[in-house]
């Protein structure tokens, strides 16, 4: 009899999961809790895969030999609990995509950047003519392309709710970005287990793997240190440090692999600020261990596009730059946007509080900010903290709103940036929605 697979959500993950699971001859059922995309219905129908929608009926689901769960399912949904207490083996949809495939992995994971980071890689590659996939939070599912579309090579960006179920996946190359306390509600508010969760990207690396990380990190170094990773390392930082592989020197980029040394001009970077110098670093170590040409990674490191919603370039309307980074969901990436202006700064921020510090911004809002707008549906929060410390601030209920009222407070030469440091969902579907409508409203300036 074959064996019996249970898939947990039917989103790009679950879906492909699924029609992996049905070429390699398993009993594969589907459930999802909330109503599945018309698109992805198809798709099993289209597999003849079972499925249902709306619930989760545990006389099919219990009875399973191995279960893949979406990222997005909390461990303490019953139906995960229930399968736990009968001790059913619980993965993730890149672990069991990673089990039929001899692909080299690149994986990146971190609190911030992550998604910018693996475009530029994978931009990076594709450019160099390398047959790669696009897989994890961007891009279409590992195990679809693993079952429809293989690649010698996938770059693969990792959240830490994707991590959380793998076991004997194996990174190439790994990288990791940065520590910040991010999504606590689903660790227990215990940081340590969400840094746990982070450094399982380690796992089965051997010193012919590479982990590729932010030396300057307090959580990164210190943890390093504790672990000794198996891995050959390449800690970047901004500027040289003993040990470091990637780092800035008189104005040069420079990356040091046993495949040689990389050099480029730092100001022919595309992406701006302290935080992309990082990524670019990443991404470029990344590409000098695959030993892609210096010419490609130069060509791409300086034409590399950037990606919608993070501090994207919108329109210059009468002398003031405005721009969208609406993905800065949390406080650390706003303090990146806000670090990388050099122009006065009008900041419209706001939204549903993750239980945001706001003191680890302050000192640049009181720097390079003029006004602040406080766009959500409850701003006593941001009240409390910044009243008395920026001379001007207003409050909006909607998109236009904040855009017309940062229009009129912005002065000549200063930039209106989109940074909210809080999750959307209060006014807006999700961060895309919200960036969306910023761009519609600075159009219509
Ligand atoms: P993620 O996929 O990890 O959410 P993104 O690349 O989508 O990361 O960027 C999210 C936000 O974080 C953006 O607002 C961006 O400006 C900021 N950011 C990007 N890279 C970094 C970094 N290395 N460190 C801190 N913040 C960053």
């Amino acid at each position: 009899m074959s064996k019996r697979l249970v898939i947990l959500g039917a989103g790009e993950s679950g879906t492909g999961a699924a029609i992996l699971a049905k070429a390699k001859g398993f009993d594969v059922f589907v459930s999802d809790k909330s109503s599945i995309q018309p698109k992805y219905k198809e798709m099993l129908e289209s597999h003849a895969i079972a499925w249902e929608e709306g619930r989760h009926t545990e006389a099919e689901i219990l009875n399973a030999d191995e279960v893949v769960k979406s990222p997005g399912i909390p461990d303490k949904a019953p139906i995960i609990q229930a399968l736990k207490g009968r001790g059913t083996p619980i993965i993730s949809e890149i672990e069991f995509a990673g089990r039929y495939t001899d692909a080299k992995m690149i994986c990146i994971t971190g609190s911030n950047g992550k998604t910018t980071t693996t475009m530029l890689t994978y931009h990076i590659l594709r450019q160099a003519g390398v047959d790669v996939g696009l897989a994890g939070n961007v891009g279409n599912s590992l195990a679809l392309q693993v079952a429809e579309d293989p690649h010698p090579v996938y770059v693969i960006e990792l959240s830490s709710f994707q991590l959380d179920n793998m076991y004997d996946f194996k990174a190439d190359i790994a990288i990791l970005l940065n520590i910040t306390p991010d999504h606590l509600d689903r660790y227990n508010y215990e940081m340590r287990n969400y840094v746990d969760a982070k450094f399982r990207i380690l796992r089965n690396q051997t010193s012919a793997d590479a982990f590729i990380f932010w030396n300057d990190d307090p959580i990164i170094s210190r943890e390093v240190a504790k672990r000794h990773p198996a891995a050959t390392l390449y800690p970047f930082a901004e500027t040289r440090e003993p040990g470091v592989r990637g780092y800035t020197e008189n104005n040069q980029v420079v990356i040091e692999t046993s495949n040689g040394t990389f050099t480029m001009e730092q100001e022919l970077l595309s992406l701006r600020g302290t935080h992309n110098l990082y990524n670019s670093l990443a991404a470029g170590l990344a590409s000098k261990v695959m030993d892609i040409q210096d010419e490609r990674i130069r060509a791409s490191l300086s034409d590399f596009a950037g990606v919608e919603h993070r501090l994207e370039k919108v329109l210059r309307v009468r002398g003031v730059d405005y721009v969208n980074d609406s993905k800065a969901t949390n406080v650390n990436s706003c303090w990146y946007a806000l670090q990388s202006m050099s122009t006065p700064v009008v900041l419209i921020l706001g939204g549903t509080d993750k239980g945001n510090d706001y003191s680890e911004i302050e000192q640049l809002v009181c720097e390079k900010v003029r006004a602040l707008i406080f766009l959500g549906v409850d701003n006593a929060k941001l009240h409390a903290f910044f009243d008395g410390k920026v001379a001007d601030i207003e409050d909006a209920r909607s998109m236009e709103e904040a855009v017309s009222k940062a229009y009129k407070m912005a002065q000549k030469g200063d930039t209106v940036l989109l940074s909210p440091c809080c999750a959307s969902f209060d006014l807006f579907k999700n961060y895309e929605d919200r960036g969306e409508r910023f761009k519609r409203c600075v159009r219509e300036l």
